[in-house]
């Protein structure tokens, strides 16, 4: 029984689903003196952001979707509902101080009427969009005259005549191209390259029954990827060390620091990312993924939360983008960012073709001297992300072959896309 001035409240429809536990009055003196952070969304990002602010002391209000989402076993304090029900976005507003965010599939108008009564959204919501709407990133990054993809938008308005918009587009900046939807996309879905206008033809169709809005981009000769990561309070930024990041098929299988990243390049893609942050006045953490080819950085993509190339600074770095992530939005001091080891690997699990689940093979992984093996309780299928592996020491190549060592125990072998002669694990 709780105590007595307590209620012991089913947030959700299904009497097995988690309990949170408030006061009858809905403001008992504990909560008074902590803080509560609201998270808007479940997944594994919201999971590990309640790990680390457990550890401060920190008490985390969820909003989820399902009650199976990856951060409900974690924490007993669950609203279930859409991030799009504005009653449910209110009885979270009700139990926290601040929200923010596990995803940005977010609707920016209802959120701004919440901003507008006073409620703390951070990274705010003029930020946020940033992360939301690709085409609005990309004209942000023009104004700040920084350097981004070759793009246009398409309108649906124009209907077939997006056909033409594409022509005329591959006509200026030689095919192929990519088609990417500016809204809603992650880990590659919304990325088409197409190499021809046919291909171009056979995706505009499918936008224009979906009416997502597309950008129309050159397809950039990558010699390879990287990201950088910041957290930012007002008046105070900090960036970690930058990463390189290898996708295959838009699905990122793992990241590097340093990599190929070398001084001068990370240099500048820290300055390119402060420069950011501090423009669009983002508090909490921000990832920019850039293409790095020749000389110079492009940059991709913003992503206004902590990030999965951020997943190594957990074990790789002094303070973990997810403790800096709640320090900000609760603007508390910021942790260093600064690396703990020379060289540290992260190595994405997935759920193997035949189905089973990596917690089943969890010893093997284990016994992988110095893997730090994270798995987000997530029901196993086929492809899904359902893990990491990070590894941290004085040698490249060793901690990116403990890495996959452990990752290939776990049910995730390499991609022959990543085999690389220098350091084949
Ligand atoms: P998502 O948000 O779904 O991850 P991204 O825009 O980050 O989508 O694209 C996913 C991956 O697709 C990138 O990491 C990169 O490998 C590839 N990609 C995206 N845009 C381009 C482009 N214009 N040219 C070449 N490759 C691209």
């Amino acid at each position: 029984m709780p105590p007595p001035g307590l209620v012991r409240s089913p947030v959700g429809a299904a009497g097995n689903l988690p309990l949170m536990i408030e006061r009858a009055d809905g403001s008992g003196p504990s909560e008074q003196r902590r803080r509560v952070l609201g998270i808007l969304g479940a997944g594994q990002l919201a999971r590990m952001t309640i790990e680390a602010a457990a550890a401060l002391g920190v008490p985390v209000v969820l909003l989820a979707e399902n009650p199976t989402d990856a951060a409900t076993e974690v924490t007993s304090r669950v609203l279930l509902g859409s991030p799009a029900d504005a009653g449910q976005l209110w009885a979270l507003a009700a139990r926290c101080d601040v929200i923010t965010f596990d995803h940005e599939h977010v609707d920016l108008e209802m959120l701004t009427t919440f901003e507008e009564a006073g409620v703390a959204v951070r990274p705010g919501v003029a930020a946020m969009r940033m992360g939301v709407d690709t085409a609005h990133m990309r004209a942000t990054l023009a104004t700040l005259g920084l350097p981004t993809v070759p793009h246009e938008v398409l309108d649906p308005r124009l209907g077939v005549g997006m056909a033409a918009q594409v022509e005329a587009f591959g006509e200026l900046h030689g095919w192929p191209l990519v088609l990417k939807a500016s809204r809603g996309g992650y880990d590659g879905k919304g990325v088409w390259p197409v190499a021809d206008q046919d291909e171009a033809l056979a995706v505009l169709r499918g936008a224009e029954e979906s009416g997502v809005p597309l950008l129309v981009e050159a397809f950039v000769r990558i010699d390879f990827e990287l990201s950088a990561l910041v957290v930012r309070r007002p008046g105070e930024t900090l960036a970690w060390p930058v990463v390189e990041t290898s996708q295959v098929e838009g699905v990122c299988r793992e990241v590097l620091m340093p990599g190929r990243v070398d001084p001068q390049r990370a240099a500048q893609a820290q300055a390119i990312a402060v420069r950011i942050a501090d423009a669009i006045g983002v508090v909490g953490v921000m990832a920019v993924e850039m293409f790095a080819c020749g000389g110079s950085l492009v940059v991709n993509e913003v992503a206004l939360r902590p990030h999965n190339t951020g997943h190594w600074t957990i074990e790789g770095a002094v303070t973990s983008q997810f403790e800096n992530h709640v320090r900000a939005v609760l603007d508390l001091p910021l942790g260093s960012t600064e690396a703990c080891a020379t060289h540290v690997a992260t190595v994405n699990v997935f759920g193997p073709p035949d189905g089973s689940d990596p917690m089943h093979a969890l010893e093997g992984a284990l016994a992988v001297p110095s893997a730090h093996v994270h798995l987000y309780g997530k029901e196993a299928r086929p492809g899904r992300k359902l893990g990491h592996v990070t590894v941290c020491g004085g040698d490249a190549a060793e901690v990116r072959n403990r890495a996959w060592r452990a990752a290939r125990e776990l049910g995730t072998s390499v991609p022959a896309q990543l085999l690389r002669p220098a350091a084949t694990p």
